[in-house]
């Protein structure tokens, strides 16, 4: 059981246009009161986020964010989205070196390094995506692979900005696909991280929230978040339906 206030975080993924929220967030917010206890954030497309915002002006308790920015913050890059203009558009959160911008896009760990710098000089929060695949997982690489997308991601960040990130670890052989890590999985890769955070920052890192994601479902969320070092759930496919999404935020 982590001493965090858990954080439940949402990823819309490609999802949901400003017409759909609506009668999402109309079964949301009546099945999900707010709560003091716990931070619920949303990652909405881009394009969804101001419709997302003004329904939530009278939930200041749910928080959001985008799923990805470039890393420049203006200029000739067509079809981006820059952590400038996020801030400028109500982001508090971006998500940063998600599973699908690694392997479906080819975001580096460099590149992953530069966005949460970006995002940081912004005045948000990244939430770093690290986690391995099923050959890197049976190869016995697991740890080398999240510590390297750990600390390189973190590398261009000082030990203040550090310590106010968050940290995903989705294993990418979870994400989608139905098949999640046990409570035991997480809590043993979670320790990993948070070692090696305590290591670059000291003590100050014990307050960085580690969420789990990949197949959290509202039948699942509970044993995840009782587990060591499980400081809250990242969640794709059941934030999508608003029931479930209510359930997994008041677990
Ligand atoms: C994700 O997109 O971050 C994710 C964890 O997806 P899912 O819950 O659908 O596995």
């Amino acid at each position: 059981m982590a001493h965090l206030k858990p954080v439940l975080a949402g990823n819309w993924k490609m999802n949901q246009g400003p017409t759909a929220v609506n009668a999402y967030l109309d079964a949301f917010l009546a099945a999900h009161a707010a709560r003091t206890d716990r931070t619920v954030i949303m990652f909405p497309p881009a394009l969804t986020l101001a419709t997302v915002r003004s329904r939530l002006k009278e939930r200041p308790d749910i928080r959001v964010g985008v799923q990805n920015v470039h890393t420049e913050e203006k200029g000739a890059f067509t079809g981006e989205n820059s952590a400038l203009i996020a801030a400028d558009a109500g982001a508090h959160f971006v998500l940063v070196g998600h599973s699908e911008r690694r392997h479906v896009f080819g975001e580096t760990d460099v590149e992953s390094a530069k966005k949460c710098a970006k995002v940081v000089e912004h005045g948000m929060v990244p939430v770093l995506c690290v986690g391995e695949t099923i050959e890197q997982r049976e190869h016995g690489d697991t740890e080398q692979v999240v510590l390297h997308q750990l600390r390189t991601g973190l590398s261009m960040l000082d030990h203040e900005a550090v310590r106010g990130v968050i940290v995903a670890y989705e294993p990418v052989w979870a994400i989608g696909t139905g098949r999640t890590a046990t409570p035991d999985d997480a809590s043993t890769v979670h320790r990993v991280i948070r070692a090696a955070l305590v290591e670059l920052v000291g003590d100050g890192a014990r307050d960085i929230p580690i969420l789990y994601g990949g197949s959290v479902t509202a039948t699942n969320v509970k044993a995840l978040l009782a587990a060591d070092e499980v400081d809250g759930v990242l969640v794709g496919g059941a934030c999508l339906d608003p029931a479930s999404w209510a359930t997994i935020c008041g677990a």
